[in-house]
């Protein structure tokens, strides 16, 4: 069946959708979570695979055509190339795209390139193997760089996600800028999110996209701007004659919500909104409860028939009245 196109309340369509696969992860980033990482979710808590293939047939049937597959660490998901195949023969879906740190992914690049996956995210901050030790709080550097290599050796699009971190890894930012120029790579400078599982918060953000655009420009004043997809979220741009390009990613600014298409559903299969709310609607627990695809389709007409309008919104009408400190690794970022 073919519902009509889920757009929310201000009018903006809704075609993309992020899920987490799994909360759980293989290294400890610590933006993303304390250093004894989080209370995982019972097994039984996340969405089965026969769920997810549901969920994304069901929104499928209501306009969304992109995918992104997160998490928690998605490779540490048992299965998850079969979870993968299947997403890829859904009517509707076109582009079926990976966010991941890299640690597992290495043997499976061929297969992932064979089913026609669109891209991929690498989570990468830094190129210092000490510094990579230290911000994810494991010593596995070599193998996200060798993923790195290996997706673009496969020639899948690859976009390099690199958090920027006050006095963690601002030596980086140059370097990284520069490795676009002989990558064919999309580097994109991420402003730290509070999303770290209750640490530290910043009233001031240190380090906005602003001054990180600043920053680069100074070094590469000869930087153009490139014309930005609908719906992205990164700034872009490109230093001429550079294989690769420049993004950064207001993510705390928050500047880029106005075209926002996106539902994000948690590993708790809770859906959200806004990456800034917390959770408007358990579809896991309308799935349990027997619920059919068309009373599922009604309540997320209803869920984006309030959404806020931006992620300031969302924030300040969180109900749980909590300030965001949850792990980004139940999310997905
Ligand atoms: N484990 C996979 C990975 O790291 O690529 C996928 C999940 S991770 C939560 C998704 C993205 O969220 C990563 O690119 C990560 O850098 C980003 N992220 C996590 N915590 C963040 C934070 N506090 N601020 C900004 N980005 C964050
Ligand atoms: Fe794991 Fe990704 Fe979070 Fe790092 S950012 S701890 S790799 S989920």
């Amino acid at each position: 069946m073919v519902a009509p196109q889920l757009f929310d309340n201000h009018g903006r369509p809704i075609t993309y959708l992020r899920l987490a696969v799994t909360d759980r992860c293989n290294l400890r980033c610590f933006y993303c979570m304390p250093e004894e990482g989080i209370k995982y979710l019972p097994k039984k808590e996340l969405l089965t695979f026969e769920e997810i293939e549901r969920l994304i047939t069901l929104t499928a049937s209501m306009g969304i055509s992109k995918i992104r597959l997160t998490g928690g660490e998605p490779f540490v998901r048992t299965d998850l190339m079969n979870l993968i195949r299947k997403m890829v023969s859904i009517n509707g879906i076109k582009d079926v795209h990976l966010t991941t740190n890299g640690i597992l992914t290495t043997p499976h690049i061929e297969v992932l390139k064979s089913l026609g996956i669109a891209s991929v995210n690498l989570s990468l901050d830094t190129l210092d193997r000490e510094r990579f030790k230290m911000i994810t709080r494991r010593d596995e550097f070599e193998k996200t760089w060798d993923t790195l290599l290996q997706l673009i050796k496969h020639d899948v699009p690859v976009k390099i996600n690199a958090v920027v971190m006050d006095g963690k890894n601002i030596e980086d930012i140059l370097p990284m800028v520069e490795l676009t120029k002989s990558h064919p790579v999309s580097v994109r400078f991420i402003e730290e999110m509070p999303f770290n599982g209750g640490e530290s918060h910043y009233d001031l953000l240190p380090w906005t996209f602003k001054k990180i655009m600043a920053h680069i420009q100074v070094h590469y004043p000869s930087m153009i701007k490139l014309q930005d997809e609908a719906h992205s979220t990164s700034y872009n741009y490109q230093v001429p004659g550079y294989k690769g390009n420049v993004g950064v990613i207001a993510a705390f600014s928050r500047t880029f919500c106005g075209t926002c298409n996106r539902i994000r559903v948690t590993a708790q299969g809770v859906l959200k909104t806004c990456l800034y709310d917390d959770g408007v609607l358990n579809i896991k627990t309308l799935m349990r409860e027997g619920r059919t695809d068309e009373e599922i389709r009604i309540e997320l007409l209803k869920a984006f028939s309030s959404r806020p309008k931006n992620g300031f919104e969302a924030e300040e009408q969180r109900k749980s009245g909590a300030p965001v400190m949850e792990s980004m690794s139940t999310i997905g970022g």
